[in-house]
């Protein structure tokens, strides 16, 4: 008889969590998986995905307004309609959700509609009912996080913009993260008048110094109203909507306010603490370098844990987890060049570190930068531009950094991230040749440094 009634329980069936089950369970593994709510976790349910989607539809209005450069005549003005896009993507979710379930299914993996609680270090409460495993794997992700505003409850979060009952025709965002600059882009791409609250000079903090100019200065020319350097001090709902007022005094008004003012790990109400997982000072589970928390048979991946909050990430950490547990254990996760892309119109992407980091870490660098309007936009009519930046290791020759504000971005960033990690030199960019008439080509073309 075995000592555990399964070897893995995950709580959770977002990205992280069923990839680990379902790894396991083909493996072997006698597994089962908690998920109270929809499977497929933020990414397909309210995150990546939709949010993709709906991208798209905010790029057809710019193709309809930059055919006519093309030779197109528009029989009349396209309309947008915001019911049929919202039952076009619900009807995709829920087909995802079912190919989820389908793979859990067919690998073997028990599944358990409900809210799973952390007993000890080797059981599980669910609806009542205890069950024990040698493992337990806390992928449960994370979730909006709202700060404390007057009226903040006139506000929503990410998760209620896919279905909102009316398509908003005003649009405040509240923050100048991922999110937020993503939901402003896809909005004001379908039509809304949209103005972005950031308390800081910049948005996208993380991100390169000059690729958070740029893509604020495009934005703009979108039509975004962005706002820097304020705060919101509270939100009244009217009769005509919600009135914000901000720390200067102004007020803005609004149909709906959206507060993408970053995540934090859904750790509450499991019993974490009570059986032992240490949390760090933001509510996240704190785990080594095998993704063992505190309690080592209880592990973390995903948005729930420390690291990167990356759908891509949480599956290679899955992987990893799965490869220690039932496998050789030879799997590695490296955190240094993973590329990430952000879908605002225009996209960023970027892999690898900032000037600013790339200075701190490697002393000297070199930069190139271009800038240009590319072929499409010389006849749709288009202002758009785009802006690339290498940064290089002058010790090593190395691409360090890579950065991009542009169409396509992130498909483009993604092929130059699989290079950067091989440890690609500025000298192997040069001797690739370019493919010709793309943006992407510039990457490998640029040749005279910034001065200094
Ligand atoms: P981010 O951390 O990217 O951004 C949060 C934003 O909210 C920041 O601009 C921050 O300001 C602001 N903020 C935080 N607290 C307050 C406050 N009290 N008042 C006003 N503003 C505040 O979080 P997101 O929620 O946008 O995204 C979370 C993570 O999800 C991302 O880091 C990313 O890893 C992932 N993600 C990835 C996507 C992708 O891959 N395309 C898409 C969406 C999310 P400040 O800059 O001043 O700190």
């Amino acid at each position: 008889m075995p000592q555990y009634d399964f070897d893995l329980f995950v709580i959770g069936g977002g990205s992280g969590g069923v990839r680990a089950a379902r790894m396991a369970a083909q493996r072997g593994a006698r597994v089962a998986l908690a998920e109270c709510a929809e499977l497929g976790g933020t990414c397909v349910n309210v995150g990546c995905i939709p949010k993709k989607l709906y991208s798209y539809a905010a790029g057809y209005a710019e193709s309809f307004a930059e055919a006519p450069g093309y030779g197109w005549t528009l029989p009349e003005a396209p309309r947008f309609d915001w019911q049929r896009l919202k039952a076009q993507r619900a009807q995709e979710i829920r087909r995802l959700n079912g190919v989820y379930q389908g793979l859990l299914d067919g690998a073997g993996v028990r599944l358990i509609p409900s809210w799973a609680e952390l007993v000890d270090g080797h059981t599980v409460q669910v609806d009542g009912q205890r069950h024990t495993a040698q493992h337990i794997l806390v992928a449960t992700g994370g979730m909006p996080f709202v700060p404390e505003v007057g009226g903040r409850e006139h506000g929503v979060v990410s998760d209620a913009m896919f279905d909102l009952p009316e398509f908003p025709r005003r649009l405040v965002v509240v923050g100048g993260g991922y999110i937020a600059c993503e939901f402003a882009s896809i909005f004001r791409g379908l039509g809304a008048e949209v103005t972005l609250l950031q308390r800081k000079a910049h948005v996208l903090d993380t991100f390169d110094e000059d690729v958070r100019h740029f893509l604020a200065q495009e934005m703009g020319k979108t039509g975004i109203d962005l706002r820097l350097n304020v705060q919101v001090e509270m939100l009244r709902r009217t009769g005509e909507g919600v009135l914000v007022t901000l720390s200067r005094g102004q007020q803005l008004a609004a149909d709906t306010v959206l507060f993408a003012t970053g995540r934090r790990p859904n750790t509450a109400g499991m019993g974490l603490e009570a059986a032992g997982v240490a949390l760090d000072e933001g509510g996240a589970i704190v785990v080594d370098d095998q993704y063992r928390s505190s309690v080592p048979s209880v592990l973390a991946v995903g948005d729930v844990s420390t690291r990167l909050p990356l759908t891509p990430v949480a599956l290679a950490e899955a992987m990893v987890v799965v490869d220690r547990l039932f496998a050789q254990g030879r799997r590695r996760m490296d955190y240094e060049y993973v590329p990430t892309a952000v879908f605002t119109h225009p996209n960023v992407g970027t892999c690898g570190y900032t000037e600013a980091a790339a200075r701190a870490r490697f002393g000297k660098v070199r930069i190139f930068c271009s800038e240009f309007k590319t072929l499409r936009h010389t006849l749709s009519g288009r202002s758009e531009r785009t802006f690339m930046k290498l940064v290089v290791d002058v010790k090593t020759d190395r691409v360090v950094g890579l950065h991009m504000v542009g169409a396509e971005a992130g498909e483009i960033v993604q092929g130059f991230a699989v290079a950067m990690r091989a440890g690609a030199t500025k000298a192997d960019f040069d001797g690739t040749i370019g493919i010709h008439p793309t943006s992407a080509e510039e990457f490998v073309t640029m040749r005279e440094p910034m001065p200094g």
